[in-house]
């Protein structure tokens, strides 16, 4: 049995102590073990403030944007050996665990490309120069330096390779070392990655606890970040161990994703067409554990017959087994633990909507032993009351379930249907109407990170709501954490510190490369 290491202090060391085990989630046989504790983390930090902050500070953007270059040619380079150990520990299809890989290497290239662009520079310009004296001499220049400190990023069990790559790239480009700690249950490819990069950046710039957090927290002070993605309740924690602390912390939590069929239109159009690939998709990809799917769907009054009808049909057709087989495409839930989270959340929302499709879960799976892994079927629920709905709109079922609801078709009804999610990192609207569109963006963008607006003219090249780009912010209010992270040179930001400089106006010019 593999016992996986973590890399911190600028060494591979496996913890001792008790172990724990990583499975793969079709079949629960035992893939690898842990040790849960046994590091000496402080170490880590110190090594990481030290050496790590050192190596990054001699760097320029250019510099740094290179070294991601290399780590998205590793992943290129290692690509079928990742896919395999999503498929074996994260319950992924090959889809699955391309949409994973390949985005993490998409992100690691596009902020690679903006430290090309950024150039042989440290410091980021705010903003204009400001006159703030008599005459032009005497000026003022918001600049965005990088932070003291170390990044901690602490990610989620669903997205092993990309949650690690995004967070990576925006904070080894704004210069900042980093400590990973990848979710335990599918650790596996964070760890490859993690062997992978290694070598290929600076001494210090990148430490991996591989293993519960232990005593990781403890060890942040003031001028460090910390990035979470994972549950609203580890979320409640975290802000109230490190509120004394004074660290910055982004968090990306819950999330009750809705996606509106505008009432212009037809189930038949291509619009319509758009906004029924999505929501399956967004259902089944992963087995719905993206933090951007759509749990929530909301159909003309009329229409809510014909969207049932037609996701029925859709979901039918999807094959459910040991995701290692190519006529399967959609795999287990990646622990026991999401399973009876998924099943609980299934079973409240049973309570108060009617069946459409799936029943409470229950599938039999293809190509896997009787009773062995955590599968959970596609299911689909209605309600003609979604305002009304505790379940639907108080808690996220991360899992492959959607409730269907219905509306007046008004642009006001679909945007209060979205802030009664308390914020959420996305939501969609399909509309060939721009006057409905119109109504409906200024009422919901204020409890959204992001809004998908699907139409005829953009359907053939959409990548539809559930895809995150490095070049749009990810994120989003309330509920969802009130995190942002990417959006091009945004996501550099949070790993830098906004400076204030007042000066000779030529001297401030000069200090940007001007
Ligand atoms: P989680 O339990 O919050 O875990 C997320 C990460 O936090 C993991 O790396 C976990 O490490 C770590 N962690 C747990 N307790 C910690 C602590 N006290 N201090 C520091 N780190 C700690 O979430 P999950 O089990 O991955 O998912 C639970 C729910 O979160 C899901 O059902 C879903 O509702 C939501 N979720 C949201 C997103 C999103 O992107 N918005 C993504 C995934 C999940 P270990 O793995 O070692 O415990």
């Amino acid at each position: 049995m593999q016992l996986l290491s973590s890399y911190l202090a600028g060494a591979w060391s496996a913890g001792s102590g008790s172990r724990t085990s990583l499975v793969n989630p079709a079949t629960e046989e035992a893939l690898a073990e842990v040790h849960t504790g046994g590091h000496d983390l402080a170490a880590a930090f110190r090594h990481a403030r030290t050496k790590g902050a050192a190596e990054l500070g001699q760097m320029t953007f250019a510099q740094r944007g290179a070294v991601l270059a290399a780590l998205a040619k590793a992943i290129h380079g290692a690509r079928e050996e990742l896919i395999a150990l999503a498929v074996a520990n994260g319950g992924n299809t090959r889809g699955d665990a391309k949409f994973d890989i390949d985005g993490g290497a998409v992100t690691l290239s596009h902020y690679a490309e903006l430290g090309a662009k950024l150039g042989a520079t440290t410091l980021l310009a705010d903003g204009e120069p400001i006159q703030v004296g008599r005459t032009a001499r005497m000026g003022g220049q918001h600049i965005w330096a990088r932070r003291a400190g170390v990044a901690v990023h602490i990610n989620a069990f669903n997205f092993p390779a990309w949650g690690l790559c995004e967070k990576l790239a925006c904070a080894l480009l704004a210069g900042m070392p980093v400590i990973a700690k990848p979710a335990t249950a599918t650790a596996l490819v964070a760890h490859r990655l993690a062997q992978l990069f290694e070598p290929l950046v600076p001494a210090g710039a990148l430490s991996m606890l591989i293993g519960p957090a232990g005593t990781l927290l403890d060890n942040v002070g003031a001028t460090d970040v910390v990035a979470f993605t994972g549950g609203a309740s580890t979320a409640k924690s975290l802000r109230t161990q490190l509120a004394a602390k004074g660290a910055r912390l982004n968090i990306e939590a819950d999330s009750l994703n809705a996606a509106v069929l505008g009432p212009d239109v037809e189930l038949t159009s291509e619009t319509g067409g758009l906004f029924l690939g999505d929501i399956v998709r967004d259902m089944t990809q992963k087995t719905g554990q993206k933090c951007t799917a759509t749990r929530r769907v909301l159909v003309p009054a009329d229409r809510l017959g014909d969207v049932c009808d037609a996701m029925k049909e859709r979901l039918a057709a999807i094959a459910i087994g040991d995701p290692s087989r190519d006529d399967v495409r959609m795999g287990p839930l990646a622990t026991a633990a999401q399973r009876d989270d998924v099943r609980a959340g299934i079973d409240r929302l049973a309570a108060v909507t009617d069946s459409v499709h799936g029943g409470t879960g229950d599938v039999t799976p293809i190509g896997v032993a009787a009773g062995k892994g955590y599968f959970v079927g596609p299911v689909v629920r209605s309600t003609k009351a979604p305002m009304d709905c505790a379940p639907l709109n108080e808690h996220e079922v991360f899992g492959p379930v959607s409730t269907v609801g219905s509306y007046d078709g008004s642009a006001a009804f679909a945007a209060a249907f979205i802030a009664r999610g308390e914020g959420c990192l996305v939501s969609s609207a399909y509309s060939d109407d721009r006057d409905w569109v119109t109504g409906f963006v200024s009422a919901a963008a204020p409890w959204a990170g992001r809004l998908f607006l699907g139409s005829q003219k953009m359907a053939a090249q959409s990548p539809g709501p559930g895809t995150v780009l490095p070049s749009l912010n990810h994120g989003g209010p309330g509920r969802a954490g009130g995190g942002e992270e990417l959006g091009g040179e945004r996501g550099l930001h949070h790993y830098m510190q906004r400076c204030a400089l007042e000066g000779d106006a030529s001297v401030l010019k000069s200090l940007l490369g001007g």
